[in-house]
């Protein structure tokens, strides 16, 4: 009787859930974002109330108490599904009443679809937090609990940006590599890397001394100690391919953006889940060459450069653990793969695509919204955002300490935002 008593309990809640939920959330239709998260929701609640309206005929087919006993277990399973559909509320609020101005959700509308490869909803949302994040698909587990395929529609992408960061476009590029981590996921880009490197011979004997040296300084045993190592191995190789598919998409822009959060983060001391700063910035800088950028950033910001040469040639910290040094070898040894998985070709934003640098300059001294050039073509907006930071540096000096300076200049940041949403519109107009 008191497993019954269970079950039944934890449907009415599961239908509370899903009833409030419903009645939460918008009828559809009132803004365009945050629709497609609206429809999701959506048939999330109704594929879990049909699976909360089949446990009464499981309960009675079970066998015996054991079974019986699953059966309450998955009805707690959905309650708790539901509880996470929850986070859809303050994200749908932020859909329709979001503070980011309109040329910043423009410009992560196309750094999402350049990760993804699929147009997204993208919904920005203030983070308590500081800190960036992404949440690409969310609610995947609901799907997978009901045994239901995920729904097939532009995907919901919640992008998290620092609550009090919301006019700092400069900072905002950091959001690249959180999409990046859907993208890794969407496109299997640690299969990728594997497939496309060749002999991993070499890779795997430097992952194999890890797992030794973390076997002979801890009371791990050597089986452990693989898994443990193959667990950071795997954090990281996913942490440069996200830095990797920023600087793609971004180029020197990322660096810049990079360099002012992450000197904040860690210096020359990895961490399991985040490779150090100091071997993040030394493939950022070796892929922004790759690239056919250094000679210009160079020439741009010469001491800017040589601090991040700095950084990125510093030995990692003795006090880091000794298997560490390992894997950074092993990922080392994959650089030119993970560069090679994460170019974008196309969509990369290369020295060839920023001949209107010029341009560009002169319309952002002069305080004209950067948003159409001369030739009457609408500006790219990757160049407006490089543009300004080069017009920033060349207003501030060129030196590391003035990254705080520009990204706090609030007015030059909402300056530029707007003339990437007119170059958006203007490009739209143009399509008509
Ligand atoms: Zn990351």
């Amino acid at each position: 009787m008191a497993l019954n008593d269970d079950l039944s309990t934890l449907r009415e809640i599961g239908r509370r859930h899903v009833d409030d939920l419903s009645s939460a959330l918008p009828a559809g239709g009132e803004s365009p974002r945050g629709s497609a998260l609206v429809k999701l929701v959506g048939e999330a609640l109704n594929a879990m109330t049909l699976a909360l309206d089949a446990l009464p005929g499981e309960f009675a087919s079970a066998q015996d108490d054991k079974d019986r006993e699953a059966v309450v277990e998955k009805a707690r399973g959905y309650t708790y599904q539901l509880r996470q559909l929850h986070m859809a509320l303050p994200w749908v609020e932020s859909a329709s009443h979001h503070h980011v101005s309109q040329g910043t959700v423009l410009l992560f509308d196309a750094m999402a679809e350049a990760m993804l490869g699929v147009a997204a909803d993208v919904i920005p949302t203030p983070n308590e937090t500081y800190m960036y994040a992404v949440r690409a698909k969310p609610f995947r587990s609901a799907f997978v609990s009901v045994k239901k395929p995920y729904p097939s529609l532009s995907p919901p992408v919640i992008v998290y940006y620092p609550a009090g960061e919301v006019d700092s476009v400069f900072l905002h590029l950091i959001a690249a590599h959180e999409l990046g981590h859907g993208a890794v996921l969407e496109r299997d880009l640690i299969q990728g890397v594997k497939t496309a490197h060749g002999d991993l011979t070499p890779v795997y004997a430097k992952l194999s001394d890890a797992a030794n040296a973390l076997h002979n300084a801890t009371a791990l045993d050597l089986t452990l100690a693989t898994a443990e190592v193959t667990r950071v191995f795997r954090n990281w190789l996913e942490e440069l391919l996200c830095d990797a598919l920023a600087l793609s998409y971004l180029g020197p822009s990322f660096l810049l953006a990079s360099a002012t959060f992450g000197v904040q983060f860690s210096g020359s001391t990895p961490g399991s889940s985040h490779p150090s700063n100091a071997f993040r910035t030394h493939l950022l800088l070796e892929q922004l060459d790759a690239m056919g950028w250094t000679s210009e950033f160079q020439e741009e910001l010469p001491q800017v450069h040589s601090w991040l040469a700095d950084i990125a040639s510093k030995p990692m910290d003795p006090s880091a653990g000794a298997h560490y040094e390992h894997i950074q070898d092993a990922l080392d040894l994959l650089a030119a793969t993970i560069r090679h998985v994460t170019d974008l070709r196309d969509l990369a934003f290369t020295p060839n695509a920023f001949t209107d640098r010029a341009e560009l300059a002169e319309l952002i001294s002069a305080r004209i919204l950067p948003a159409q050039l001369l030739n009457g073509k609408p500006t790219r907006r990757r160049s407006v955002i490089y543009a300004g930071w080069l017009h920033a540096f060349g207003e501030a000096g060129d030196h590391a300490a003035n990254l705080a300076r520009i990204t706090a200049d609030r007015s030059l940041q909402a300056f530029l935002t707007k003339a990437l949403e007119m170059s958006v519109i203007l490009q739209k107009w143009e399509s008509v």
